[in-house]
């Protein structure tokens, strides 16, 4: 069976994990898979039907009832929720910590486990998420855990919405970027931690070339060592 080459980049919101992952997954000829937009689906999917982010019993029976699907197009991957394209409605601050809470709950990251693996098993990819390098892909050949400063990664996060219009300010995204650390780091399944043999890139001190072109050298020098 054909190996393919998986590359996990997990790390703390807003440390630029996506947009370096994207370009990567372009230089590399490699397909991108942002597992965070998963979970932001569900997010959605809870506040459409009512269901309390961590009320898991509520989450069991909405899961096997909503279709969460994957599609990738010429702009790249989209998200699908029974059929509509909700991948720009996944993209506020509400939905953010609603992807949070129901990330939290045990069933629902089983419930998403194999769907991930799978695009895996048949793609060489680039996969962003908190629990890539440690839980859904443990055998990635490479992993990167990027991250970057509470205010540089505020700073970064609060351009990226102020560019798509949402009216916000520094201290509520670093309040929101707090209580998601918070959550993602103390969580009881998959907490969000660096897996023994990833790299860590900090890029507090880099621009986004910068750190385009350090992942590039993490990767190679990985690889060059693995074939030694
Ligand atoms: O990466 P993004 O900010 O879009 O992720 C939204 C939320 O989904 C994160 O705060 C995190 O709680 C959750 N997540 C996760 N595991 C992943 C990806 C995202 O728990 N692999």
């Amino acid at each position: 069976m054909k190996k393919f080459t998986s590359v996990a980049i997990d790390g703390p919101s807003g440390a630029g994990k996506s947009t370096v992952a994207k370009a990567l997954a372009a230089q590399m000829h490699f397909l991108y898979l942002d597992t965070g937009a998963i979970y932001r689906t569900v997010g959605l999917a809870a506040d459409r039907n009512g269901v309390a982010h961590k009320d898991e019993a509520g989450l069991r029976t909405l899961l096997p009832n909503i279709e969460v699907e994957l599609k990738y197009t010429d702009q790249g991957q989209k998200m699908l929720l029974n059929g509509e394209d909700v991948s720009q409605k996944i993209r506020t601050p509400e939905i953010s910590i609603a992807a949070s809470d129901v990330s939290a709950v045990p069933y629902v990251r089983e419930y998403l486990l194999d769907m991930q693996r799978d695009i895996a098993r048949h793609n060489n990819v680039i996969m962003d998420g908190r629990d890539i390098g440690t839980v859904v892909l443990p055998d990635a050949d490479v992993k990167i855990f990027l991250t970057a400063s509470p205010d540089t990664r505020t700073k970064r996060r609060l351009k990226e919405l102020q560019e798509k219009g949402i009216d916000t300010d520094f201290s509520t995204v670093y309040k929101e970027i707090q209580a998601r650390d918070d959550q993602d780091l103390h969580r009881s399944t998959a907490p969000l931690r660096m897996a023994e043999d990833a790299v860590l890139l900090d890029t507090t001190e880099m621009s986004l070339e910068e750190s385009i072109q350090e992942a590039l050298k993490i990767i190679k020098m990985v690889q060059e060592g693995k074939q030694q």
